[in-house]
């Protein structure tokens, strides 16, 4: 296939592959880059499994998906990593933070966790910050990746307010907000959230490498 270049010779992505089976996630990154005449394909589509994730940092995690998708595609690749990280907890659960509550003999399962963090904290508030760290590789073998990461700070609330959003939602409250990540509309968490900054960094990113171009109405 032959693939159009930016004014800098440098070849444009059109196309890459998401590394999660997370149906959420890709609709929300396939509509902030369409503007850029990205395609984004699920790791599902393309009949991928997804590798495990048994890295310390949310980097190495993310890393490791993006060079697993891109191998086994032979398309630019882009994962992310994400979870809560709690001061008091000294930044646990971090990169445990789906499965915190099973890794301590109980459920896989969101109530789970919130409540065993609730006890790790017992009655304690504490400041925390959600965090999620892209990684995109441009093909199979490419030893400069790029990284963007988003960070949205925050307290960690003892109770639970909210019914929207997913995960620790219901605990945490934004720095400078009065309703949790789970009281706000989902459009608000999605503008002001850690997987928004990092988006949006990434993009910037992409942008000054001439990786992409604008050819919609894109902000930036
Ligand atoms: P993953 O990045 O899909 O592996 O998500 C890791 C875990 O972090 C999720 O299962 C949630 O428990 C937590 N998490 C990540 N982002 C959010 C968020 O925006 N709200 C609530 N929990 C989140």
């Amino acid at each position: 296939m032959v693939r159009a270049k930016s004014q800098a010779g440098v070849t444009l992505i059109d196309d890459l592959v998401l590394a999660s089976s997370n149906e959420g996630k890709l609709l929300e990154f396939q509509s902030l880059l369409a503007p850029y005449g990205l395609r984004l394909w699920s790791q599902r589509e393309l009949g991928i499994e997804a590798p495990a994730e048994p890295h310390a940092s949310f980097l190495e995690n993310a890393l490791t998906k993006a060079r697993a998708a891109s191998r086994r595609t032979g398309r630019a690749a882009l994962a992310d990593d994400s979870g809560i990280c709690i001061a008091l907890l000294k930044d646990q659960p971090g990169v445990l933070s789906a499965r915190w509550a099973e890794l301590h003999g109980g459920p896989h399962h969101d109530d789970a966790n919130n409540k065993l963090v609730n006890q790790q904290l017992n009655g304690q508030i504490s400041a925390a910050y959600f965090i999620c760290v892209l990684v995109l590789l441009r093909w199979p073998e490419d030893p400069v990746p790029l990284i963007a990461e988003g960070r949205w700070h925050g307290r960690w609330l003892r109770e639970a307010r909210g019914e929207a959003g997913f995960g620790y939602d219901p605990h945490f409250l934004p720095d400078g907000q009065l309703l949790t990540a789970a009281e706000m509309p989902i459009a608000q968490k999605n503008s002001m959230s850690h997987r928004a900054l990092a988006i949006n960094r990434l993009i910037k990113q992409m942008l000054d490498l001439g990786l992409i171009v604008n050819r919609g109405s894109a902000g930036n």
